[in-house]
């Protein structure tokens, strides 16, 4: 009897939707693996909240040193396709065998780009940076962060002049994209399917929008931040090139207080605790007396340092002077120039 060799079977990609640190772990983890990976990202880079952070706790490494190499390490490993502007807009099919319906946007900048940055220069159309939560702004031409991948820029066509009807085309970018790297003829959007065996959601986390909270006042007082428009501040490639500034008037505070567990352990909006917040307003803390900040107080209603080093991360922030109160803020009043915190 001849036994017949079977046919070397084709391995089917697993596809990872969500480009944060968690979907590029995995994509990457899969490829070592032998696995052929399909990463969609629904914004123009990856690199998730990660990217936007200043240092981690609790060793305060610098976020982006560690997770820069992963993201391009991700763009050149032969066994990973990463698709970003694309959302996924249909699944159908079973496990080991699922059809995916994906809606790629376009990018209007091509692989030529240099980020040589001289269409940001040209461009007259002004947005807020998302990437910065709202505290900078970007040109309707941009890069996220220096650090972006996939590399080339990207066009925000809702912003952009040329978007049609554009009776009196702009193309400024155009005329001075020396590597003629700018292409408004792409189609708007591209629907593909895709054959995948797996699906991976590394989709993360939302903010919650902390104006709903009207009795902390968010939103109608500037100097009221959000821990993440916070850490953008911290960063020295964010909007204020780390300085921490009051943005009603750009003054250096003299007081600063974090409160914790906004939104979440609260019957009202989430329940559940976040686990997050404890720790990176510890690291927030010591950042903040770092910079020389005399008052720094944090506000808890309990100091959840569950992890390795958390504990004595929380123990050298309070040595080097932040005032720990236990007490959930009933309201932040803004009647005068400067918040007052009301526990
Ligand atoms: C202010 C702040 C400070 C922090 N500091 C630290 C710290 O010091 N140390 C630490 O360890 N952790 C810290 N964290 C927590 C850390 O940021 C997160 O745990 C981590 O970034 C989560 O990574 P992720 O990949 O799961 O999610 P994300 O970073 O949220 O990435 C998810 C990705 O999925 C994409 N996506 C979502 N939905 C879709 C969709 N439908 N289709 C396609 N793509 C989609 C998103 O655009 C995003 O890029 C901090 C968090 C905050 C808010
Ligand atoms: S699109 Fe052109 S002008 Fe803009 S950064 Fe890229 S190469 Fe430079
Ligand atoms: S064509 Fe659009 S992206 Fe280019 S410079 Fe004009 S507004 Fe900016």
């Amino acid at each position: 009897m001849v036994r017949l060799k079977p046919k070397e079977k084709k391995v089917k990609p697993v596809m990872v939707i969500g480009g944060g640190i968690a979907g590029i772990q995995a994509s990457l983890d899969l490829a070592e693996a032998g696995v052929p990976v399909i990463l969609v990202e629904k914004k123009p880079s990856i690199g998730g909240v990660m990217a936007a952070l200043d240092k981690n706790f609790p060793t305060l490494d610098c976020s982006i040193c560690i997770e820069a190499p992963k993201m391009s390490e991700v763009m050149q490993n032969k066994n990973i396709t990463v698709k970003t502007l694309t959302e996924v807009i249909g699944v159908s099919g079973r496990a080991g065998n699922f059809k995916v319906k994906v809606r790629e946007k376009a990018r209007y900048v091509t692989d030529a780009c240099t980020r040589c940055d001289e269409c940001v220069k040209v461009c007259p159309e002004i947005r807020a940076n998302e990437f910065d939560y709202g505290l900078g702004f970007r040109k309707a031409i941009y890069t996220p962060f220096q650090q972006a991948e996939p590399s080339p820029y990207v066009i925000d066509i809702d912003a952009c002049l040329n978007n049609p009807p554009n009776y009196m085309p702009c193309n400024r970018c155009l005329t001075a994209c020396l590597p003629q790297a700018i292409d408004f003829m792409q189609e708007p959007y591209r629907e593909v399917e895709i054959d995948v065996s797996s699906i991976i959601l590394a989709t993360g986390f939302d903010m919650l929008d902390a104006s709903i909270l009207e009795e902390y006042n968010y939103g109608r007082h500037p100097d009221i931040l959000t821990s993440i428009e916070y850490e953008r501040m911290l960063n020295s490639a964010g909007p204020t090139e780390g300085h921490i500034v009051r943005p009603s008037n750009h003054d250096h505070p003299e007081k600063i207080a974090f409160i914790l567990c906004v939104g979440s352990r609260d019957q009202r909006y989430a329940f559940y605790c976040s686990r997050v917040c404890c720790m990176y307003s510890i690291k927030e803390a010591y950042q903040t007396i770092d910079h020389g900040v005399k008052d720094v107080t944090v506000l808890y209603m309990d100091i959840r340092a569950y992890g390795k080093g958390f504990d004595e991360f929380h123990a050298r922030t309070k040595k080097e002077g932040v005032k720990y109160i236990r007490g959930r803020p009933s309201e932040i009043r803004v009647d005068g120039d400067k918040p007052v915190v009301v526990y």
